[in-house]
C-alpha cells in the first residue's frame, strides 16, 4: 500500500475497526453466528426483487430467472445447510492418540481467524460475495467485501444492502476501481478469498504474500466436457446446453469445449444446435437470454470467432431470439478448430462452444491431461468402467458426471480449483474449516508421560526409547 494515500488510509481504518471488534469477541457464540446467517437470509428474501433488477441493469440485460436460480436460490440452500449443521461443526473434534500417549486427550478446536477479505468478480456478483460470506460468518469471522468495478450499480446496491443488515464492524463493502482492488489485496487480512481470473489471482497472491496472509483463490480456466461413445447423446446435449447457456456462458464452470467421438461429430453438432433453439425459441420473450458484460469482453469474443472464420473453421450459429438491449451474442458452435486459435488457448467465457473430435477415449483423456488442470470436468457416460478410467486419469477442481454445473450446488462437497484454476476449496463444512484455524489441543490427564523421559537419563529412558522408537 502507498502510505499516506487517503483511500489506503480509509481501507486500513476499516480493517482496524473490524479487527478491534473481533478482538473484543474472538469466539462468537452459536447464537451470534446464527443471527448473522439469518440476516443474510432476510436480506435475500426481503430484497430479492431489487437485487434482480440492479444486476440486470449492470449486465445490459440479465434474466430474472437466472439471477434467482443461480444466485439467490443456492445461497438460501447453503444458509439452510450451514444453519442446520453449525452446532456440530463448532464442537471440538476428538482426535486419536498413540499407545504411549494414552494418558492424554487430543482434539481440534476450530477457531475464527479474524477479518477476512472477499474479492468478487462480476459474473455472479451476489452468489460470489455472499457465498464466501456464509462460510466466513459461520466460522465466527468478520468480513470486508470488494465487489467488481464492472458492475457499479450492483456494487453500490450491495454496499447499501449490507449496511442495512450488518454493522460495519461485522460486514462491510468497499467500492472502487482496480486501484482500490489492488490496495485491498495488499491489506494484512487474516485470510483473503479472491474469485476471478488466473492472471489477477497471481497478483493478488503476490500482494498477500507480503503480509503472509493466507489466500483462497477461486480462479477460472477451460473446463472440458468428455462425451463418451456409450452415453445418451441427446441427454448429454441437453445438459451441455444448460451448463453453457446459463448467464450466456459467463460462468467459471461452464463447459468450455466438448470432446466427442469423430464418427458422431456432425450429428452431435446438430443435436446441440436444436437444443439451444428449443431453449430460446422466437415465440418467447428474448428476456431469458443474458447479455455479455463489457465492451471489451464482447469484442474479445467477436474477434476470437472471426479468427476461426478467417482460418476456414466451420461455424454454426443457433437461430434464437436475441434481446435488443445490451450486447448479446448468438450462441455459436465452432467445429474442430485448430488448437492454437484463441478460442482454444483462452478461457472462452461466452456462448461460444468448440466441439473437438476424438478417435479413442484415451485420446480424449490425453487432450485434457495435456492442458492446465481445469476448474471443472464433465463426463457423460453410461459405463462405470469409463467413469472409473476418466476419474482415475484426469485431475480437476470438481467433476459432474452425466450433468453440468451440479457440483457447485452441493452443500456437502468442497468447491475449488487446483493449480491454475485455484487454491483451496470452500462451501459447507469445507468452507467452515477453510476460514477457521484448526488449533490442535493436547491435554494431560492424571499423569504426564514425559515424566518418565526426564533427565537424569537411566535404564527406564532406554526401555522407553526402545518401545517408542519401534518399527
Ligand atoms: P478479474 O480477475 O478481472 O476480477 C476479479 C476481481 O479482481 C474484481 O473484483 C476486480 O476488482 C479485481 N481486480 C482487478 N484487477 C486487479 C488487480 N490488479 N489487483 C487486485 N485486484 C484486481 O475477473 P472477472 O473478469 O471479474 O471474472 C471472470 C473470471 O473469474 C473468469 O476467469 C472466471 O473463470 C473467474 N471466476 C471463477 C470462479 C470460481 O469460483 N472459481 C467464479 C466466477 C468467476
Amino acid at each position: 500500500m502507498r502510505e499516506g494515500d487517503p483511500a489506503d488510509t480509509h481501507l486500513a481504518d476499516v480493517l482496524a475497526t473490524q479487527r478491534a471488534a473481533f478482538e473484543a469477541d474472538p469466539s462468537p457464540s452459536l447464537a451470534i453466528r446464527r443471527d448473522r446467517l439469518d440476516r443474510i437470509a432476510r436480506l435475500l428474501t426481503e430484497r430479492a426483487e431489487e437485487i434482480c433488477a440492479v444486476v440486470s441493469r449492470d449486465f445490459g440485460h440479465r434474466s430474472v430467472h437466472e439471477t434467482t436460480m443461480l444466485e439467490i436460490v443456492p445461497l438460501m440452500s447453503a444458509l439452510r445447510h450451514t444453519r442446520a449443521h453449525l452446532k456440530r461443526w463448532m464442537k471440538p473434534e476428538r482426535r486419536g492418540r498413540s499407545l504411549e500417549f494414552l494418558q492424554l486427550s487430543n482434539w481440534v478446536q476450530y477457531q475464527p481467524v479474524g477479518v477476512v477479505g472477499i474479492m468478487v468478480p462480476w459474473n455472479y456478483p451476489i452468489f460470489l460475495a455472499l457465498g464466501p460470506l456464509i462460510d466466513i460468518l459461520a466460522a465466527g469471522n468478520r468480513a470486508i467485501i470488494k465487489p467488481s468495478e464492472l458492475l457499479p450499480q450492483t456494487s453500490a446496491r450491495l454496499a447499501r444492502l449490507i449496511a442495512d443488515y450488518f454493522a460495519p464492524e461485522e460486514v462491510t463493502v468497499i467500492e472502487g476501481g482496480v486501484e482500490v482492488a489492488s490496495a485491498f489485496s495488499a491489506l494484512p487480512f487474516d485470510h483473503l478469498i479472491f474469485t476471478g481470473s488466473t492472471a489477477v489471482g497471481k497478483k493478488v497472491m503476490a500482494a498477500a504474500a507480503a503480509n503472509l496472509t493466507p489466500v483462497t483463490l477461486e480462479l477460472g480456466g477451460k473446463s472440458p466436457t468428455i462425451v463418451a461413445p456409450d452415453c445418451d447423446h441427446a441427454s448429454a446435449a441437453r445438459d451441455i446446453v444448460f451448463g453453457k447457456m446459463m448467464n450466456a456462458g459467463q460462468t467459471c464452470i461452464a463447459p468450455d469445449y466438448v470432446l466427442v467421438e469423430r464418427s458422431r461429430l456432425d450429428q452431435f453438432v446438430g443435436t446441440i444446435v436444436s437444443e439451444i433453439e428449443r431453449c430460446y425459441p422466437h415465440r418467447i420473450s428474448p428476456s431469458q437470454y443474458t447479455g455479455i458484460v463489457g465492451d471489451r469482453a464482447y469484442r474479445r469474443l467477436l474477434d476470437a470467432v472471426q479468427e476461426c472464420r478467417d482460418r476456414g473453421v466451420r461455424l454454426v450459429a443457433a437461430d434464437i431470439a436475441l434481446p435488443q438491449t445490451g450486447a448479446s451474442l448468438a450462441p455459436t458452435l465452432v467445429v474442430d478448430p485448430p488448437i492454437d486459435c484463441r478460442l482454444m488457448e483462452e478461457e472462452i467465457f461466452g456462448p461460444i462452444l468448440p466441439i473437438i473430435p476424438y478417435d479413442t477415449l484415451d485420446d480424449a483423456i490425453a487432450f485434457v491431461r495435456a492442458r492446465p488442470r481445469p476448474l471443472a470436468l464433465y463426463l457423460f457416460t453410461g459405463s462405470s468402467e469409463t467413469e472409473r478410467k476418466v476419474l482415475a486419469n484426469t485431475i480437476s477442481g470438481n467433476v459432474t458426471v452425466n450433468g453440468t454445473l451440479l457440483h457447485v450446488a452441493q452443500n456437502d462437497l468442497p468447491f475449488g480449483g487446483i493449480g491454475p484454476s485455484g487454491l483451496g476449496a470452500y462451501h459447507g463444512f469445507d468452507g467452515f474449516k477453510r476460514f477457521s484455524h484448526p488449533r490442535g489441543v493436547t491435554k494431560v490427564r492424571i499423569f504426564n508421560p514425559t515424566r518418565l523421559a526426564m533427565p537424569p537419563y537411566g535404564r527406564l529412558t532406554g526401555i522407553l526409547a526402545k518401545i517408542m522408537g519401534r518399527g
